[in-house]
């Protein structure tokens, strides 16, 4: 009897919710803060947390190692941008060990790029092989009016880097009415003779106060119809298992993915689990719902209530996200997509 019960305390029990998927991919947003101030994402005038509410890096470790323990395989750092907070690199080498040890398959980076060739070698050291770096144009001019005071050289610097170190990059890039339509034929040929996968994302109606998601939102169906009018748009056989749905450009050979939250429904095999900065558990991105991890994390050194937590919320995952866009109507979320990095 002794032995079969230390066999199920040994065998980690799968995050299965409430619709059958089983939460294996973790992306835990290290800070709200950056460095830029994309319009789509955060106001010009942001108050960021106090320090004391966010997770220091050891917490962050700890948490990912209880999730470890529940079968989370991949874990993805994001932000805010994830390479302003001080010392990040230390959570890479701790999580790089884990990976070592086999008790992740992939650890991995979403970052705005401006960074990242400080840390590009680094990052290959503590195990990380691939990236994304959200660019959503090629022109100095409107980098700098999108993320409002950002320098385009910084980011290519960044992938530069990057690549040189080894890391594999995929471009993402926010698809929005205007300009964008113009310039994502250049934006395909940059990444793809490259290397580099890309993928377009819908706009989201998270956070308020940004501007009129009305006019900016583009839908991808729309943009993809476009696409296949001036390129050989091939479906792949094989979803990548994420959100993106992806097809090879056939004149250039490299992939183009489609993440379509707002004009096609990916909920249904969702397997992602967020956390912010300030430790709260987020199991949709497109849903106000949480639980607060970080007064269990510090009331003490016992892992279980935190552990009793993550799968009580799990338990009660919602089917699907709960904002829209239509042409008079905007259902949004409160919160700004730096809370969770995406
Ligand atoms: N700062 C990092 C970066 O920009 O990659 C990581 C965090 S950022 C919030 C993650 C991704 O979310 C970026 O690719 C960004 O373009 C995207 N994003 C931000 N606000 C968005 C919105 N309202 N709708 C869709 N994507 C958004
Ligand atoms: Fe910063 Fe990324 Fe948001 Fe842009 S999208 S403001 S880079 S967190």
């Amino acid at each position: 009897m002794r032995h079969e019960s230390a066999i199920r305390q040994a065998v980690p029990r799968p995050l299965v919710d409430g619709f059958g998927r089983t939460a294996t991919y973790l992306r835990l947003s290290v800070t709200d803060r950056c460095d830029l101030r994309c319009t789509y994402c955060m106001s010009e005038n942001m108050t960021f947390l106090p320090r004391r509410e966010i997770l220091d890096l050891e917490e962050f470790h700890r948490l990912s190692r209880i999730f470890m323990a529940r079968g989370v395989r991949k874990i993805r750092i994001t932000g805010g941008e994830p390479l302003v907070r001080k010392n990040i690199m230390s959570l890479f080498a701790m999580l790089g060990a884990d990976l070592n040890r086999g008790m992740l398959d992939e650890l991995t980076l979403t970052t705005n790029g401006t960074l990242l060739d400080r840390h590009a070698e680094a990052l290959f050291a503590h195990g990380v092989r691939r990236v994304n770096v959200s660019l959503d144009t090629l022109d100095p001019e409107r980098y700098q009016t999108i993320t409002r005071w950002g320098r385009i050289e910084r980011v290519f610097a960044g992938i530069e880097a990057a690549q040189a170190a080894g890391l594999r990059v995929k471009i993402n890039a926010v698809a929005m009415r205007g300009a964008f339509e113009r310039e994502v034929d250049e934006l395909i040929r940059f990444a793809h003779e490259r290397g580099m996968d890309l993928t377009l994302i819908e706009e989201m109606p998270l956070g308020e106060g940004q501007h009129d998601r009305r006019e900016s939102f583009l839908s991808l169906s729309k943009l993809r119809d476009m696409l296949s009018k001036r390129w050989t748009l091939e479906p792949l056989a094989v979803s990548s298992g994420g959100p993106a749905r992806y097809v090879r450009v056939a004149e250039t050979g490299g992939l183009l993915g489609f993440i379509t939250p707002l004009s096609c429904d990916f909920c249904a095999t969702c397997n992602r689990l967020r956390v912010s900065a300030t430790g709260d558990l987020f199991t949709c991105m497109g849903n106000e719902g949480r639980v607060g991890l970080r007064d269990a994390l510090r009331a003490g050194d016992d892992d279980r209530p935190v552990a009793a937590l993550i799968s009580r919320a799990v338990a009660m995952k919602p089917e699907g996200h709960a904002f829209s866009i239509t042409n008079d109507h905007v259902e949004g979320i409160g919160r700004t997509m730096s809370v969770l990095g995406g």
